[in-house]
């Protein structure tokens, strides 16, 4: 506990008043002008130059830098960048956003363009089916922050390919297929996309009456939270149920502006779901694991997945052994408040879609007896009732 309210103290340092001011190219930059998204999105770093004007500090990575830029592409928000600790050539904003050599390294047999298959699972372009009920739509290939350890890398991060993405016939798509109950709107970042066009895919989906929620998956509440207005947030709520789906991976974006943008969408009845990449020297740390759900869930905002790194080409570096993941997951149930903990996934190479790991509890299980270890490692015994009849009288696969 120590330790978690240590990272916490350590985060809340970095957010000064006009915090943006301390770098010479923001220091006339308004807190109107900085906490306006447009003013983020029109001032975005998009060089290696711009970077070491920024954090002199790491003057000695820019040839590194630059040595990726031939292939992938290098997008931040000034908002992400100013959370950068210039004194942490680890930190873990910095690793997340900045390309680094390592990024230009295949590992042989295991590095794959498409590790999830997604091409394949592909009815029409750009709208992945795999799960017999839901649909992943992919509506834009752009983010206003380009994560190294993208898993759709290949159409994202990559300079020269993109998918070909077709909106209508996505929708038509969902429009003649009765089993699909949820679609995920995502990319790229759901949310770079313009609030008309948006409006207009968010719409045709709520007019389809087998369509029951709709998620938006983005980065944006990490990533450039003053775009979250009042306004755009009056737009989506004429379409509940809505879920968002973000992505925050350390307690480090917990900022002011992520907690206000989150509260925004939750206050207007907008569910907020997080989903973490387990990355090397990011957040591959339970204490860190800990404060990260322990801040989600004092912003409302649930811990759903925690993904096992995936095998996308050029993000070795960002994987753990799974044996780091297992012991993350042990040292959060039963020791902290179920709602802060997520569930440890393996999206399955191939295109399995997502398999849940779990830290082993069940010792044995012999006749009617199961022994299960709990969270302080002590034994205990459950013992089961007989094979019996368990089919509900109100079930449709009930026979009387
Ligand atoms: C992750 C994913 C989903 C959603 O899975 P849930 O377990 O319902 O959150 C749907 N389609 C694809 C292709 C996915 O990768």
């Amino acid at each position: 506990m120590d330790q978690v309210q240590n990272i916490q103290t350590s985060v809340l340092k970095n957010q000064e008043n006009l915090y943006w001011q301390r770098f010479k190219r923001w220091a006339k930059v308004t807190e109107k002008e900085w906490n306006d998204w447009h003013w983020q999105y029109q001032n975005l770093i998009t060089t290696p130059e711009e970077f070491i004007e920024l954090f002199p500090e790491f003057e000695n990575e820019v040839a590194d830098i630059r040595s990726t830029l031939g292939k992938y592409k290098f997008t931040s928000t000034p908002y992400y960048m100013a959370l950068i600790d210039k004194n942490n050539p680890e930190c873990p904003i910095k690793l997340q956003a900045v390309p680094s050599k390592l990024e230009m390294h295949i590992t042989p047999g295991v590095d794959q363009r498409d590790p999830l298959n997604e091409d394949k699972d592909m009815p029409v372009p750009g709208l992945v089916h795999r799960y017999p009920d839901r649909v992943l739509f992919l509506i834009t290939e752009i983010c206003s922050l380009y994560c190294r350890f993208c898993t759709r890398r290949r159409v994202i991060l990559e300079k020269q390919s993109h998918i070909d993405r077709q909106i209508d016939m996505g929708i038509d798509y969902i429009r003649t297929h009765p089993e699909i109950r949820d679609v995920i709107i995502s990319g790229g970042d759901a949310l770079v996309v313009g609030e008309k066009l948006l409006e207009s895919v968010i719409s045709r989906l709520r007019a389809i009456p087998h369509v029951i929620t709709i998620r938006l998956g983005s980065r944006i509440p990490v990533v450039c939270p003053m775009r979250i207005t009042p306004s755009l947030v009056s737009m989506l709520k004429k379409y509940q149920p809505i879920f968002f789906m973000t992505h925050f991976n350390h307690p480090a974006e917990i900022t002011p502006e992520a907690k206000k943008a989150c509260a925004l969408l939750v206050d207007n009845g907008i569910p907020i779901m997080n989903q973490t990449v387990l990355l090397r020297k990011i957040n591959s740390c339970p204490d860190i694991m800990k404060a990260l759900n322990y801040e989600l869930i004092g912003m409302r905002v649930k811990p759903y997945y925690l993904y096992q790194c995936d095998l996308s080409e050029g993000i070795g570096h960002f994987r753990t052994p799974l044996s780091v993941g297992l012991e993350i997951m042990k040292a959060l149930r039963g020791h902290m408040s179920g709602l802060a903990i997520p569930t440890f996934v393996i999206d399955a190479p191939g295109g399995g879609g997502k398999i849940p790991i779990l830290p082993d509890y069940v010792v044995s299980h012999t006749g009617n007896k199961i022994v299960l270890k709990n969270y302080e490692g002590k034994d205990f015994t459950y013992t089961e009732p007989p094979q019996w009849d368990c089919r509900c009288s109100t079930s449709a696969s009930f026979k009387k």
